[in-house]
């Protein structure tokens, strides 16, 4: 059977509406809101919910294809600014744990109002102080009260993108990691939704950082804050603290949010690489400095090279995000392919866009250009949703056949 890289005609539609929103929407906001770090968009928020409910129809996926159009997507917004696209309203990573762990009802309760009203956003809150790589050293507790039939979440969460905008804006949702039963470790981790509005959630603060400044990065704090017990995602197969959690399944589905979120997160790295790659052929265009992208090896000259390198970089950091996003669309399991297309684009973004402040010279460090703002959004593309390392593990286990117990 003939092997097709094309997106379908729909996905394709999908594609150029959110070029003309990342050029009219994002692009003449970038620079303002990498200064104005925290402060909400709203001259691309607002235009991006009217889409979302609108429900126009266009740029909507063929039969499917929803993620590989999710992932096109991404990286055309991601090419248009990825601190604002980190701003989208929408369920974010929170939507995308609430799809891979959550019951179809609880998919219902939680996403559809993602339709509707004001802007909202959605978080996941998986990050602590003593846990990031090691998502299993949680600590935030949830505790079921049988007189009340409410789960109780105690911790402090850090490092939340989009958890400020999803606390304070009705609607908005955090999907939060929490240990029903310490001594159970992986076993008794589960993934509950905790909505804005709710007592006992706090914002405590934002996280200034390196690049995607336009992000909100939020320290949560979590006091006896009470939920009811169907916040819990998926089937409610342990309820309290010494009943025995059977296997790991609430762990293994909180991780299956991952399989979702690495191709997105590889698609976000995929649209920033990109951006620095058709500026670097724009510039040496307007200088009159040719590719020749046919030149024999010893013929090139290193600037060549360079370019060469980088769109072979890119093309091969897309491809893989594709193939990822596609067996998920296929229901195929992806576990091996996600990790390999957010290791790849991870490691890709960062030497493309180093490689093009490189290239310009001078201007490419300069804040008169934007170069230098995507050398510093590119990096936490190797580090958050699992970093470089954590990738390379995940991936060496699933081709050697060894247990995380084994190769770690
Ligand atoms: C801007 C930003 C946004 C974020 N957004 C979110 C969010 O929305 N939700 C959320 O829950 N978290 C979020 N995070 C947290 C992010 O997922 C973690 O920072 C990441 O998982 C790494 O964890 P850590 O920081 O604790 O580093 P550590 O786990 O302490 O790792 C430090 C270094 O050691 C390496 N390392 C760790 N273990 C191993 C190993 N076994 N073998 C080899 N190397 C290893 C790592 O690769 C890394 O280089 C965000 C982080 C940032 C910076």
């Amino acid at each position: 059977m003939p092997i097709s890289f094309d997106p379908n005609p729909a996905t394709v539609q999908g594609r150029e509406e959110m070029h003309e929103i990342a050029v009219e929407h994002m692009r003449p906001w970038s620079r303002e809101y990498d200064d104005r770090e925290h402060e909400m968009p709203w001259e691309y928020v607002n235009p991006m919910w009217e889409r979302a409910t609108g429900r126009s129809g266009k740029g909507d996926s063929g039969p499917g294809d929803g993620m590989v159009t999710v992932c096109v997507q991404t990286e055309e917004l991601c090419w248009g600014d990825a601190g604002l696209y980190l701003r989208t309203p929408s369920p974010l990573l929170g939507g995308s744990a609430v799809a891979a762990a959550g019951t179809p009802a609880q998919r219902e309760r939680f996403l559809t109002p993602f339709r509707e009203g004001k802007p909202k956003w959605g978080a996941m809150a998986i990050t602590e102080a003593q846990a990031g790589s090691d998502a299993a050293a949680i600590e935030t507790t949830a505790v079921f009260d049988e007189a009340t039939g409410e789960w109780v979440l105690n911790g402090t969460k850090i490092f939340c993108t989009a958890g400020e905008g999803a606390l304070e804006h009705e609607g908005g949702l955090v999907v939060v990691w929490a240990t029903v039963d310490k001594s159970a470790g992986r076993a008794g981790i589960k993934s509950f939704v905790v909505t804005a509005g709710t007592p006992g959630i706090t914002v405590v603060g934002c996280e200034k950082k390196l690049g995607i400044r336009a992000s909100d990065t939020a320290t949560l704090q979590l006091e006896n804050c009470r939920i009811p017990a169907d916040n819990l995602l998926g089937k409610a197969e342990v309820k309290k603290p010494g009943a025995s959690p059977a296997g790991d399944k609430g762990f293994k589905g909180a991780m299956a949010t991952f399989d979702a979120s690495r191709p997105i997160v590889a698609a976000m790295a995929v649209g920033v690489g990109r951006a620095a790659l058709d500026f670097v052929q724009e510039e040496l265009g307007r200088q009159g400095v040719p590719i020749r992208y046919d030149a024999p090896p010893r013929e090139q000259t290193a600037i060549e090279r360079d370019v060469i390198e980088m769109e072979a970089e890119l093309q091969a950091a897309r491809l893989l995000t594709w193939r990822a996003a596609k067996m998920l669309d296929r229901g195929q399991r992806n576990n091996l392919e996600a990790s390999m297309a957010k290791a790849k684009a991870g490691l890709a973004v960062t030497k493309i866009t180093q490689k093009a402040v490189e290239l310009l010279g001078p201007l490419g460090y300069s804040k008169k250009l934007l170069v230098e703002k995507w050398m510093r959004d590119a990096k936490i593309n190797d580090i958050y949703e699992g970093t470089q390392q954590i990738n390379q593990l995940i991936i060496a286990r699933r081709i050697l056949d060894y247990s995380s117990s084994v190769l770690r």
